[in-house]
């Protein structure tokens, strides 16, 4: 039997007008930074380490860790910076949390902020998503206005600003240094880690970058407590998460379950690959991640298994693509897309991505040779572990995961001298 669905960061998305603070206050919004403030912040950092909350940005990090890394008595100022910059291809979780919960946000951010010493935080929004960044503006507004930020939060003598800042829209400022660069003002490439963020973030000064959904859902671990908490999951992947089903699905959206659940029963809950249809290769945390097919239908949704199994949960965003989508065709997609986000500051990453959308464009248009496949690989090596950044190997994955599957796909392209699909049948291009 499929793990039933764990709603908690996306309970009360149906109710009317849960963006407000009435809406929020209805469903125990901000009760518990009460608790969290009459406990000492290394009361709340150690709850939190108990919990075994993992970073939901992709990477799963243990959050209390990352939190207990900031070095207390320094005489600096601490930093809070919530990374809302969600732009991994699939990726759309943060978006409709913040849509629909931003005071859930705002809550966990007092939560974090008392818990680092931290009496200024950020929360740095991507540039497209105006209008997040004005249900965020007017949260704050209605925070501010309650007592529940600025001088004195809830009448203790905890003071707390919380800055709502629009990006300009580019990928790399998710990468947590380049944002930090861009929150200064500067141009936003990467910095090189270590030192990282913990010990010279912000202004140089000790900062926690936090994925959205891993603040928001500190509140309800406050709340419930570390056992609630750990009683979903997996041992070392514990609780709830937003899992985004996107693609050839009859019900496409926001499935929120205990990690570890898998695609299979998670499709059970989406109404399966749309109707008529079979499920190709789908992607597990976005389309950096390695693709999976069939084969990986029962590998359990968390940190350890899906690694197990060759890939990373990361976003946990699942793109699902059926029969009719050509694997080069997808591969290309993605990588003009890195390519076109690559900032440009490491060789490896700026001029790898360039030469495997040439490639692939070729492959794709049935121009190419087998040599090519094993240029398209040779680049790859030269880019994963090489870059700056993440993004290289992020742009890395798609191509050599799909040529781990479907090489015979790719030699089909050039065997017929053209893409054997017909691009009208697959609604993944619309
Ligand atoms: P990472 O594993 O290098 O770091 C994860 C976090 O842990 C960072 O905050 C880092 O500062 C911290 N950390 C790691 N080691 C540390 C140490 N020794 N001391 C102090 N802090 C330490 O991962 P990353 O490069 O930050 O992120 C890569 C992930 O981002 C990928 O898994 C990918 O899934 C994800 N990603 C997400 C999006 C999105 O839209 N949400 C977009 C692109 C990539």
């Amino acid at each position: 039997m499929a793990p039933e669905l764990t709603p908690v960061l996306s309970r009360g998305w149906l109710d009317s007008e849960p963006w407000t603070l009435a809406g929020y206050q209805r469903r125990d919004g901000y009760t518990a930074v009460k608790q969290a403030l009459r406990m000492h912040p290394d009361e709340v950092i150690q709850l939190v380490k108990d919990s075994g909350l993992r970073g939901r940005g992709g990477a799963g990090f243990p959050t209390g860790m990352k939190w207990g890394f900031i070095p207390q008595n320094d005489g600096k100022p601490h930093y809070l910076v919530v990374n809302a910059d969600e732009s991994e291809p699939g990726t759309c979780k943060d978006i409709p949390f913040m849509m629909a919960n931003p005071h859930e946000l705002v809550e966990g951010v007092i939560i974090a902020c008392y818990a680092i010493r931290a009496s200024h935080a950020f929360i740095y929004v991507r540039g497209e998503v105006l209008h997040v960044l004005r249900r965020l503006q007017a949260a704050v507004s209605e925070a501010y206005a309650a007592g529940y930020l600025g001088k004195g939060v809830f009448g203790t003598d905890f003071d707390l600003e919380l800055t709502v800042h629009g990006g300009a829209g580019a990928y790399i400022c998710g990468e947590e240094t380049a944002l930090l660069d861009s929150l200064e003002g500067k141009r936003g490439q990467p910095r090189l880690r270590p030192p990282f963020p913990a010990v010279a973030g912000l202004y140089a000064s000790p900062t926690c970058v936090n994925n959205v959904e891993s603040i928001g859902s500190v509140p309800a671990i406050v709340r419930n407590g570390v056992d609630w908490f750990k009683g979903m999951g997996s041992e070392k992947s514990p609780g709830f998460t937003l899992y985004s089903l996107s693609g050839h699905v009859k019900y496409p959206g926001q499935y929120e379950a205990p990690l570890g659940i898998t695609l299979r029963e998670l499709l059970d809950y989406a109404g399966g690959v749309r109707p008529g249809h079979r499920l190709k290769f789908w992607t597990p945390g976005g389309s950096s991640t390695p693709m999976f097919t069939e084969e990986q239908l029962d590998v359990p949704l968390d940190y350890e298994g899906v690694g197990a199994a060759g890939s990373m949960l990361g976003t946990k965003a699942l793109q699902i693509f059926d029969e009719t989508t050509c694997v080069v065709r997808a591969a290309l997609r993605w990588t003009e897309f890195y390519a076109h986000e690559s900032c440009g500051k490491c060789t490896p990453c700026r001029e790898g991505t360039y030469w495997l959308v040439q490639i692939l464009k070729r492959m794709e248009k049935g121009e190419g040779t087998e040599e090519d496949l094993g240029k398209l690989l040779d680049l790859c090596d030269n880019i994963v572990g090489k870059a700056f950044c993440a993004l290289g190997d992020g742009a890395a994955a798609p191509i050599q995961s799909s040529l781990k599957y479907f090489r015979d796909e790719y030699l089909e392209h050039f065997e017929r001298g053209g893409c054997p699909f017909d691009p009208s049948l697959s609604t993944a291009w619309a």
